[in-house]
């Protein structure tokens, strides 16, 4: 692409006989002062930025400097004479690399940069099942969490405890690389060494050079009263491992509540069905109910219908943020009695001539519907 090209030494505002030291320092002071995190959303200091980058990249190289001494940006074209100078073959990392030290320009003020970031470990998921008893009421249990800790031989750094680290040699310690694309430059961390900037002479026999080992953490965790099935709590800092010093990630604990033979639960009420027979039904009672805790005394009062519901306050199970409690509702069940002794016979026998068959006149409005019906 045939562009008008400034002068390199214009560029980096040298002398045609400049030495090595003034031209770096000469770049230095343009990276520094035209680099893209520093000028974030700045087209033209981009522009700057890669022309004082193709500049030095020609004359900190004798040869290329030679050819452009002798014949100016023509004597950069490739041998057919067309292609050109291509500055997006050239390593902007290597060039700035050359011209400061690791950390020296991205280190300070925050700036995003080569440094490896911080980040925060992954979560965690653990399925753990509950007795309906256990969600109602809370449960203190110990749970073996697979997972990874930083290795206690080389405490993470993945390297025997007597090996050096030595700079990374692909980023040369900046833990990412910049790749020209056009006039864009492109941060990608430095596969290498994963960002990190180092990678160490010799690894550790314990980890391998992973810097973590898989355990089975022990955790204490307190479940509190009143789980519900498919609620889930979260053990904070209870995940893997953060890297760079990133903070751990967290814990979810997943409980799946099994069912009960007797109580069903919704919301923070517990159901349970009662039976009880027609003479209970008719006179009233006084019976034993199941709860939770044990069995209850509950009175059925006189005249109870078949599916009557009797509440039992605060017999549910508690709220999970502390304060309150269900209710235990009782659906009553009047069963009536399939097998008679001739005692029972004669007694409902004496029963039924004195019971009216219809008392009152909703009831007697239904019968004649069904005998209209079958007439
Ligand atoms: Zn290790
Ligand atoms: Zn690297």
């Amino acid at each position: 692409m045939p562009t008008i090209k400034r002068d390199y030494y214009e560029v980096l505002s040298v002398s045609r006989g400049v030495g090595e030291q003034e031209l770096k320092s000469s770049y230095r002071k343009l990276a520094l002062q035209y680099h893209p995190d520093r000028n974030p959303d700045d087209a033209e200091a981009e522009e700057k930025f890669k022309e004082a980058a193709e500049a030095y990249g020609v004359l900190s190289d004798a040869q290329k400097r030679a050819a452009y001494d002798a014949y100016g940006h023509a004597g950069l074209s490739g041998a057919g004479g067309g292609a050109g100078f291509d500055p997006s073959n050239m390593d902007l990392g290597d060039l700035l690399s050359q011209v400061f030290g690791f950390g020296d320009m991205f280190g300070g003020g925050g700036q995003r940069g080569g440094r490896p970031r911080a980040t925060k470990g992954d979560d965690l998921r653990y399925d753990l099942s509950l007795t309906f008893e256990e969600a109602a009421f809370g449960k203190a249990v110990e749970l073996q969490v697979p997972k990874m800790e930083p290795c206690g031989r080389c405490r993470g750094r993945g390297a025997e405890p007597d090996s050096s680290l030595m700079q990374c040699p692909a980023c040369h310690g900046r833990g990412e690389q910049l790749f020209s694309q056009g006039f864009l430059s492109v941060r990608r961390t430095c596969s290498h060494c994963g960002g990190a900037g180092e990678i160490v002479k010799q690894v550790c026999r314990d980890c391998r050079g992973e810097g973590y080992k898989h355990v089975n953490k022990r955790l204490k965790v307190t479940v509190p009263a009143g789980i519900a099935n498919g609620n889930r709590l979260r053990v904070a800092s209870e995940g893997q491992p953060g890297t760079n010093g990133g903070p751990n990630g967290d814990l979810y604990i997943f409980f799946t509540v099994k069912e009960h033979p007797v109580f069903e639960r919704h919301e923070n009420d517990l159901h349970c069905r009662v039976p009880i027979n027609i003479s209970q039904a008719a006179l009233g009672a006084q019976i034993q109910v199941p709860t939770l805790e044990g069995p209850h005394d509950l009175v059925i009062p006189e005249g109870t219908q078949n599916g009557t519901q009797l509440k039992i306050r605060g017999k549910g199970v508690p709220e999970v943020q502390g304060k309150g409690r269900g209710d235990l509702i009782v659906h009553i069940d009047v069963r009536t009695p399939t097998k008679l002794t001739r005692d029972q016979r004669r007694l409902f026998e004496e029963l039924k001539a004195v019971l009216p068959v219809d008392n009152d006149a909703h009831e007697k409005g239904l019968l004649d519907k069904v005998k209209d019906y079958f007439n």
